[in-house]
């Protein structure tokens, strides 16, 4: 089996370009994205030897069109110049507060590709009634991809209800969901099911290995828990013997 993927998300975190530097150095390793707020993306870039490093966002236009006349965002062409590998996109953080749409997701995929990077595109449904759970989630896919994307991707499925709750979704029905989204990868392309598809959603030591081992997932997507150096250690330790 292939080594589970391991990205982790700071998310606004931390405050200190000190504090960053000094968790990045810590879980320096290869299988780990570590995906700073764009102010520390350099500084990391430089302390890392192993790890690869994400961006948690990215504009969908090129900072070359209109000459970049699009204050206070940052462009994918910065983000590779820089070394970035990988893209997350759509996460639903930013889909809730900042009101980004799976039309605008989709342009940031292409964006990214088109610079050489790998997007990793979030999804996930919110609770409630199962028929709805569903639909939202077909949708979030098919609004946001198209033929010639799938297979570039990489897929996080995220539950909301997980994301920072400490309430992390249940192993069963985090296969059942990886299922459905393999299964709808496949419709819109054959060979779509082979897109790697992370977990995230409360990630822990006590739970990661779950994921990987009894739901069948590529890796995983941890946000808290990756800023917390023995925490996060404890992750890749869980994950080696898989
Ligand atoms: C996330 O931010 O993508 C995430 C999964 O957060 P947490 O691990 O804190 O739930």
């Amino acid at each position: 089996m292939k080594k589970p993927l391991l990205v982790a998300n700071w998310k606004m975190n931390p405050t200190k370009l000190a504090k960053a530097k000094e968790i990045a150095k810590f879980y320096d390793n290869e299988n780990v994205v570590i995906c700073p707020p764009f102010v520390f993306l350099n500084e990391v870039k430089e302390t890392i030897k192993k790890a690869s490093l994400g961006a948690q966002n990215c504009f969908w236009e090129k900072s070359s069109h209109k000459k970049g006349a699009f204050t206070g965002e940052i462009s994918g062409e910065m983000l590779a110049d820089i070394g970035c590998r990988f893209v997350i996109l759509g996460h639903s953080e930013r889909r809730e507060i900042f009101k980004e749409d799976y039309l605008s997701i989709k342009r940031k995929i292409k964006i990214t590709l088109s610079l050489g990077m790998t997007p990793i595109l979030c999804i996930g449904e919110k609770g409630g009634e199962e028929k709805k759970q569903i639909e939202t989630i077909k949708k979030q896919i098919t609004d946001s991809l198209e033929k010639s994307l799938v297979k570039k991707i990489i897929i996080a499925y995220e539950p909301v209800f997980a994301i920072g709750t400490g309430k992390p979704c249940d192993s069963y029905l985090a296969e059942k969901r990886k299922l459905l989204i393999k299964k709808i990868l496949e419709e819109i392309v054959k060979g779509g099911d082979k897109t790697p598809i992370l977990y995230g959603g409360s990630v822990n030591s006590k739970n990661a290995a779950l994921y990987i081992k009894e739901a069948g997932f590529d890796g995983l997507l941890v946000g808290g828990a990756s800023l917390d150096k023995k925490e996060f250690k404890q992750i890749i330790e869980s994950l080696k013997e898989l």
